[in-house]
Formats: structure tokens, sequence, C-alpha cells
């Protein structure tokens, strides 16, 4: 099969594997070369692990620390006629790079909210692993059916109190327009917080526990984004920041839990960055272009793996001093939010238009971004060849 893109709205309903697994690959060849990290994990846990943040958490776990991961994600494998999700061909080739250094990885694939997928990962680390030393809860889906009362919750993506109007880019057509968007009720935050909020991470952490799976001085973590007051009305102000301040509840919550281990939970406030999940976002697509262009002019930008990196070098490694903030999250989103990146951005905000968005923005760096999730527009991959979408597993 040949494969190209296809792009519909902000998913792309084809995947290269060659292209995933050169995407992979670049993670690592930059975790390698930016050198070991002590952070003391052996065995890690990284649920959400096929894409985005999860994906980097893994790798740095893996060919930074050394450690065995067990991943855990929601991806479709591939048929004769059509390709896997990109997040199966990242977990092969994750598999694969790790087998060959001789670490232990192993991916799960299914829903985590539910009990069944808690009992296989439980399963799996008795009676491969052993007791973890870190987890990394990195979901985000728009869905969660509830394990408890069998509910369907879908999360909103709504403002909150009234009505706004805010400029957002329509990224297929380069075309910066404005959007209005109606307020959540009470049964959208109920909703969004339900899935992005904090009790799955609460349910693993009981499950794990219960098996004794948690080793001493356990640490997990859950990733959120405050981000700039530009994107504020859409994103911490609205049913998504409800679902993450329901996060943030749910890590004093189990850090209380963890005591007796000496462990911790905390939340980490990470810098934006293209993936499946903040691509369909509105506003946010228009936000990080200028964001990438601003970053990059000013040599401070980062990527997904550059900025996990960071995140396990300089706030996980052993001897590290957090940078925490009043609520107790980490910070790594120090650089995004920096004066200078945001008085530069705020300077071009109102006045970034179709016309312009060329040389305020970076829409090529996102559009390549986006791309790459789903293994396109990697160096050295052959996009005319003809490739076995399965992988030759089928
Ligand atoms: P992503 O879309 O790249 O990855 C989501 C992961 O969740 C994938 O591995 C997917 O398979 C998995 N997943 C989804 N539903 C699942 C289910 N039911 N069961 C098992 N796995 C499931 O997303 P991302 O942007 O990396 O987001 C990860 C976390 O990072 C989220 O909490 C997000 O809010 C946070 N974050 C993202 C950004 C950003 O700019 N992307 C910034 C700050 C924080």
């Amino acid at each position: 099969m040949i494969i190209k893109p296809r792009i519909r709205g902000f998913i792309c309903t084809t995947a290269h594997p060659r292209g995933c697994a050169a995407h992979v690959q670049q993670q690592i060849d930059y975790v390698k070369r930016s050198g070991v990290i002590d952070a003391g994990v052996k065995n890690a846990l990284v649920i959400g692990c096929s894409g985005g943040y999860g994906l980097a958490s893994r790798v740095v776990a893996g060919f930074g620390c050394g450690a065995n991961t067990l991943g855990l994600s929601f991806e479709k494998s591939p048929s004769v006629k059509k390709t896997a999700t990109a997040g199966w061909y990242n977990n092969a080739a994750f598999e694969e790079a790790a087998a060959a250094e001789g670490l232990y990885a192993k991916t799960l694939d299914g829903d985590a909210f539910s009990d069944e997928m808690k009992a296989a990962v439980v399963r799996t680390l008795t009676e491969e692993v052993g007791r973890i030393d870190l987890l990394i809860y990195s979901l985000a889906s728009p869905v969660r059916r509830h394990p408890r009362t069998g509910v369907l919750h879908r999360s909103a993506i709504k403002p909150l109190g009234k009505a706004v109007r805010m400029k957002s880019l329509n990224v297929d057509k380069g075309q910066v327009h404005e959007i209005a968007l109606e307020p959540g009720d009470a049964d959208d935050i109920a909703n969004t917080v339900a899935v992005m909020g904090g009790e799955d991470w609460q349910f693993w952490i009981e499950a794990l526990r219960g098996a004794d799976l948690l080793a001493p001085s356990f640490r997990t973590l859950a990733f959120t984004y405050l981000g700039s007051e530009l994107t504020w009305p859409i994103y911490w102000q609205g049913t998504l920041g409800k679902a993450k301040e329901d996060l943030d509840c749910a890590a004093t919550e189990i850090t209380a839990q963890l005591v007796d281990l000496d462990g911790s939970a905390r939340v980490a406030s990470l810098k934006g960055v293209v993936t499946q999940a903040s691509s369909a976002i509105p506003v946010v697509s228009l936000y990080m272009s200028l964001l990438f262009r601003v970053m990059k002019d000013q040599g401070l930008h980062e990527d997904c793996v550059q900025h996990i990196y960071r995140l396990y070098a300089t706030q996980l490694a052993r001897g590290a001093e957090p940078r925490l903030d009043a609520s107790g999250r980490i910070r790594v989103d120090d650089v995004e939010l920096s004066d200078p990146v945001q008085g530069e951005i705020k300077r071009r905000w109102p006045i970034v238009t179709s016309d312009n968005l060329s040389e305020l923005g970076d829409l090529d760096g996102y559009k390549a971004d986006f791309l790459k999730i789903f293994g396109f527009g990697l160096p050295g991959v052959d996009y005319d060849e003809d490739v076995d979408p399965c992988l030759g597993r089928i």
C-alpha cells in the first residue's frame, strides 16, 4: 500500500508505519544524545503511552532512565486495507527499539477507564515486571464509560459564564477567523470532569496499591495545561480547566494516601505542543502557531520529547529541586509563560490576520508537527514506496 496523509478537519485518517517508526526513533536519538538521567526509575507504567506527551514520557523513562516500561493506550490495529492508527505503529516501534537495547517494553491496548484494563495491567505487572516506581498518567480522551455507573460521559470544550468570540485558525486553509463559542452548563462541566478529571487516576492508584504494586518512594505524574491568558477563556477558565482543577485535587488526595510509602502524586504543567488532543481545541492552534514562531525566534522552542526530557532531568532526577507553584504543581511551562515570550505573543495576537500569519506565526511548523504525528514528512522515509500496513503481522 502507498500511504499518503488523508486529513479530515483536525485528524488524519491514515498513518505511515515507517514514518511513525522514524518519528519514535528521532525521539529516542534525542534522549540518547542528551544523556542518562538518574531518576531512580526502574519500572514505569505509562497510561496514554502511544502519542504526544505519554510517548515522550515513555521514551525518556526507557532510553533516558533505563526503565522497563509497561504502556497502555487505545489504538486501532491495521488490516490489509487500512492503516493502523499512528499510536499503534508508535508502540510497535518503541517495543522493537527497547527490545534491541534489552529493555522490557510491553504495550496493552484497551480502554484505560475500564476495570478490565486495570486488571490486565495488574496481572502483567505482577507476572512480568514487579512494583513500579513511576506512573505517568497522560490520557487525553473525548469520552469515558464510567466503570461503576456504566454512564458514557462526553467531554465538552466550552467557555463558562458567557459566550465568547475569539480568534482561531483554520489550519488547513491557513485562515485566521473569529469563532463564537456558547458557554457550557453544569452538565458539560460534570461530563468533562468525569472524562478528564482525576477520578480515573485515583482508581488506578487504588488498583495498583491493592495489588501491592507500588514501590517505596513511588511517584505519579499527571499533566495539565495552564497556558497563556490568551487561551484562558477556552481552556483554563472553561470546562477543560474545571477538569484540570479536579486533577489538582486528586493529586493532593493521592499524595495523602501514599504517605506510608513516602510516595507522591503531582500535576506537571506543560508547554503547548501539537498532538492529536491539542489540535482539536479551537483557538489553541492559532496561539500555538504564534508561540512556535516567537519561541523559535528567541531560541527557546522545545518539542514534545525535548520538553519531557527537561521535566525528568530537572524535576525528577535525584537531587533535583522541583519548581513547584503555590498549588504544588511542577512547572515546566516557565519558558512558554516567560515575559519575553508572552509579551511578544500578546503584541502579535490583536494584529494577526490570514494575510500576515506566515510572518507573525509559524503555520508551516505547526502543520509539519501535525503531519509528523501520523508519520508523514520524516526525513529518510520513502513515501512512494509500497509498504505493508500490517508490518508483516497478519
Ligand atoms: P495525545 O492525543 O497525543 O495522547 C493521548 C493518549 O491517550 C494516547 O496514547 C491515546 O491512545 C490514549 N488514550 C486516549 N483514550 C484512551 C483510553 N480510553 N484508554 C487508553 N488510552 C487512551 O494527547 P497529549 O496532548 O499528549 O495529552 C496527554 C496529556 O497531556 C493530557 O492530560 C493533556 O491535557 C496534557 N497536556 C497536553 C498539552 C499539549 O499541548 N498537547 C499541554 C499540556 C498538557
